[in-house]
């Protein structure tokens, strides 16, 4: 992960969202889950809200994280007998069916993959066909391309239950918006330039939502001339190449939102605007490796041309 990068993003993106005239209750950046983590929350709970978040992102990193030795998803990998809660359990079916709905493309069981990469020990290179079946077949748990976006809808859930106003949190590129700015007007959430600092397209999102990126240039190497990133095809073991730069997806379930734009990623501008028609229960905003942006019709952009995704094909 290149942090400077992902700081540098993190920032502009917040510039972008808290230049409303009102000072936030509380802010704070933390390091969670393997990304910097920036929580603005706005009334009187605020505080010790902040607290509840930091301890919840923590318990999430504790129980899901593939590399933390003791976690449930690290002891589920060594093939140990483990208990788990009616939440836990929840979490896995969810992800198992979102695996299903979008027909593998979301795979929650590519940890050996990854790691035959290197983009775990970041001791990056290319893996043998041999290595990628392997890896393939072992079906070890990471849940990388979704747990953030769950714990947005976790963090949604105690920002509602502690009173929270208001509130924008920004999960390493996951954000989730909790009500309106302070002004009563919609979060400006910025969608990143793959190619540069500033930004491709700004959406307008109010009210509890996700809105959520996955894009070849937010973790990647090169060799050889060849750049390879963080997003795999699970059928060929190799990084997505289908035309795309990044997939934002705006819905109201974190969880949903993230493992949908890693799908959506991996399906490519046709075959993911196909899934929407089919599953128009959230929106996207697709940049494509040619410069055309697409973008489905409830998706509030601005800030730049952009092509709509018709209902009919
Ligand atoms: P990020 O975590 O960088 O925001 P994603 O949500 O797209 O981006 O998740 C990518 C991570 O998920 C990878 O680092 C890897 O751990 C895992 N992963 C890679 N390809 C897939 C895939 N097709 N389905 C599910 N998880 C994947
Ligand atoms: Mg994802």
């Amino acid at each position: 992960m290149r942090r400077g990068l992902r700081l540098i993003c993190a920032v502009m993106v917040c510039l972008l969202l808290v230049g409303c005239g009102e000072e936030p209750e509380k802010s704070r950046t933390i390091f969670a889950m393997d990304t910097i983590i920036e929580l603005h929350l706005w009334g009187g709970n605020a505080e010790p809200c902040s607290d509840a978040l930091v301890s919840l992102f923590q318990s999430l990193e504790q129980t899901w994280s593939p590399t933390v030795e003791t976690s449930l998803l690290a002891r589920m990998n060594r093939g140990e007998e483990v208990t788990l809660t009616p939440e836990e359990e929840a979490l896995l079916a969810q992800v198992e069916a979102l695996e299903a709905e979008t027909g593998g493309a979301f795979h929650p069981r590519l940890l050996a993959l990854s790691q035959a990469w290197g983009f775990y020990s970041r001791d990056y290179r290319v893996p043998t066909q041999q290595e990628i079946a392997d890896a393939l077949a072992s079906r070890r748990w990471d849940l990388g391309a979704a747990l953030k976006g769950y714990a947005g809808t976790q963090a949604a859930a105690l920002l509602e239950e502690m009173g929270v106003d208001r509130g924008i949190l920004n999960l390493g590129g996951n954000v989730l918006t909790f009500g309106t700015k302070p002004d009563g007007t919609d979060w400006q959430i910025a969608i990143q330039d793959p190619d540069g600092d500033g930004y491709a397209a700004v959406l307008s999102v109010s009210g509890t939502m996700s809105v959520v990126t996955s894009g070849d240039y937010q973790r990647y190497f090169e060799m050889d001339g060849v750049r390879y990133h963080h997003i795999l095809d699970p059928e060929t073991g190799y990084p997505a190449d289908s035309g795309l730069r990044s997939v934002t997806v705006i819905c109201a379930d974190g969880l949903r939102a993230d493992a949908l734009a890693t799908a959506l990623f991996v399906m490519g501008p046709e075959a993911g605007s196909a899934f929407w028609r089919e599953h128009p229960d959230f929106e996207a905003v697709f940049l494509c490796s040619d410069g055309r942006i697409l973008a489905t019709p409830g998706a509030k952009l601005s800030g730049c041309v952009y092509e709509e995704i018709g209902y009919a094909q």
